[in-house]
């Protein structure tokens, strides 16, 4: 890819005889949002790590903008941005000084510095906050004042570690408006996080699972995946009342291969044989008298399930 931004091929980093990241292969096109999943310990700090030129990889290679992470340390650095999953902020210090900082950090100084400091509290409306202690703001807050820390220098590429690990439903929106909107002007964003939702508006998702990158791709090119939908099944949302009922009944009807539920509905993968008069039939019988029931496609966290169970089994039986 011409316009890759962020490039790796065959990244591995093992510590003593523990392989934290193997193999692992991608690259990230100039302006777009890479969203990168995986459960703890998979191995996605570790991959920011080496992409930052903190972490010296075991093997395989990693370029920022077309410099190697590890030869080229120093023309990366002005490149890129991280925001640490750690909370990288000093507490003691006002939001205000905690800009100044940062911006030091970077040899930034006088007017330079403050122009810049203003654009980033505009952008991220951090007015109100400059003369609080970074220790006595709220965990959005908090975000923002990280985020625009790390972006004080003007990097083109933005490392994001769980950006929004704990902060509530509205400041999450708000941090990924930003995000878009740093995209929008051109900025390259890697972004990890757990959240399904945080993961459809990427442009590109991995999934990385036990050290390994199982999985990455375009949101829909991932869901039309033949894996995530074995033949001779479909997914159905069955809507009703008493849901945990519901589901326990759905466990025990034949042809019913998982049960999972969502609020107010159920998402069911089934065999094909499987008819909806059954369904009905088998609520009934608990006592739900009314269920809507839509066939659906699989969503992200359907690829993701699958494919790991999947990859655990192949692993399992090559032991
Ligand atoms: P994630 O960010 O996906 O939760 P990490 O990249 O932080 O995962 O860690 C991956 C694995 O590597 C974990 O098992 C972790 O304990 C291990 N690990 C990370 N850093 C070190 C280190 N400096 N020394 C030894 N093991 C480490
Ligand atoms: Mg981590």
């Amino acid at each position: 890819m011409s316009d890759a931004m962020i490039e790796c091929e065959g990244l591995t980093k093992r510590f003593g005889a523990f392989t934290a990241v193997d193999h692992v292969s991608f690259s990230v096109a100039k302006g777009s949002i890479f969203g990168f999943l995986g459960p703890n310990g998979s191995g996605k700090s570790t991959v920011i790590r080496m992409l930052c030129g903190i972490l010296e990889p075991s093997d395989g290679t990693a370029r920022i903008g077309g410099h190697d992470v590890v030869r080229e340390t120093e023309s990366i650095k002005d490149m890129i941005g991280y925001m640490s999953q750690k909370f990288s902020l000093y507490d003691e210090l006002t939001a205000n000084e905690n800009l100044i900082f940062a911006g030091k950090l970077y040899g930034l100084h006088g007017r330079q510095l403050n122009q810049r400091r203003d654009e980033l509290v505009a952008i991220t409306h951090l007015e109100p906050y400059l003369d609080r202690r970074a220790a006595l703001l709220s965990g959005g807050w908090r975000q923002r004042l990280a985020m625009a820390c790390s972006l004080m220098h003007k990097p083109t590429v933005l490392f994001l570690d769980e950006p929004t690990a704990g902060i509530d439903p509205v400041a999450r929106r708000e941090l990924w408006d930003l995000l878009f909107e740093f995209a929008g002007e051109g900025m390259t964003l890697f972004v990890t996080t757990h959240y399904m939702d945080e993961a459809e508006r990427c442009d590109h998702v991995g999934y990385i699972y036990m050290s390994r990158l199982i999985v990455c791709g375009e949101p829909d090119d991932l869901k039309q995946m033949p894996e995530v939908s074995p033949p001779g099944t479909r997914r159905l949302d069955v809507t009703c009342d008493h849901v945990t009922t519901a589901l326990r009944a759905m466990h025990e009807l034949h042809g019913v291969r998982s049960a999972t539920v969502f609020g107010q509905s159920m998402n069911l993968l089934v065999d094909e044989s499987v008819r909806r008069a059954e369904i009905d039939e088998k609520l009934h019988s608990v006592g739900i008298s009314h269920a809507e029931i839509h066939e659906i496609g699989p969503s992200l966290e359907d690829v993701f399930v699958t494919l790991s169970a999947k990859y655990a089994g192949e692993q399992q039986k090559a032991a």
